[in-house]
């Protein structure tokens, strides 16, 4: 991870904040639970082949990959045209069939086999430079595999988290997407990263649209900076 990163803290007003922020949702939403845990290679494929497209896409690729190739040595060895084909659904067929492959290989050559159960042992750190260094996997992918298949917390930042996130005023408004994951892991407590995740997801799906928000209807309509923003302007 950029070491620079630590040296931006939260202060405490801005913690509390997000603590509110995250029992609301969790009042109104629940507390979710990620679909059944995968082995942290199945997490690593499954996450990427989710990139720019939603999660029934994903889930029909996923399982394509599953009933085609019966384990991923043979997708590793598989021609490109198979892999490509049996992803199509996900979308970026072309471009992320050779990465998973050539992820698949380096594995193989580094690891002697095609598993990354090894990484619960490395610490969080490690652990997510290790995954980082793959073409295709940014922070995002890394910080899924860790906290929803090995267990290790990280808070992963999608587009609709990084989008309610800056709405509400919870991360400084020109921070980056990836400077926001270390930014958000200080605002939560480790245990409420899986769920945080999943209800920002949720809000930013259902409510805090990109183009509409509809913020009349919005749980977090008296915390949110872009909302205040907006009653001064009219
Ligand atoms: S009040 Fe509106 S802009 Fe703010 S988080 Fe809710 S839906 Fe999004």
């Amino acid at each position: 991870m950029n070491p620079k990163r630590q040296k931006l803290k939260p202060d405490k007003q801005l913690i509390k904040k997000a603590q509110k922020d995250y029992q609301i949702l969790e009042t109104t939403f629940g507390l979710p639970e990620w679909r059944q845990p995968l082995s942290a290679l199945d997490e690593l494929v499954s996450t990427i082949l989710s990139q720019n497209t939603n999660d029934v896409n994903r889930d029909v690729a996923f399982n394509r990959l599953k009933e085609r190739f019966p384990d991923w040595e043979t997708v590793r060895d598989a021609l490109e045209e198979e892999v490509v084909e049996a992803i199509r659904p996900a979308g970026l067929a072309n471009q992320k069939a050779p990465r998973m492959q050539a992820i698949l290989r380096q594995i193989t050559k580094e690891r002697g086999c095609l598993e990354l159960e090894f990484l619960s042992e490395l610490g969080r750190e490690r652990a997510h430079a290790w995954l980082s260094r793959f073409k295709g996997v940014g922070p995002k992918t890394a910080a899924i595999v860790l906290q929803f298949s090995l267990g290790i917390p990280a808070f992963p930042v999608d587009t609709h988290i990084y989008r309610v996130s800056g709405r509400l005023g919870l991360r400084p408004e020109k921070m980056g997407v990836e400077d926001t994951h270390t930014w958000l892991e200080q605002l939560f407590t480790p245990n409420q990263y899986g769920p945080g995740h999943l209800n920002f997801i949720r809000m930013g799906r259902e409510i805090c649209h990109a183009h509409k928000p509809e913020c009349p209807r919005c749980p977090l309509i008296g915390l949110c900076d872009y909302y205040q923003r907006l009653q001064t302007v009219n």
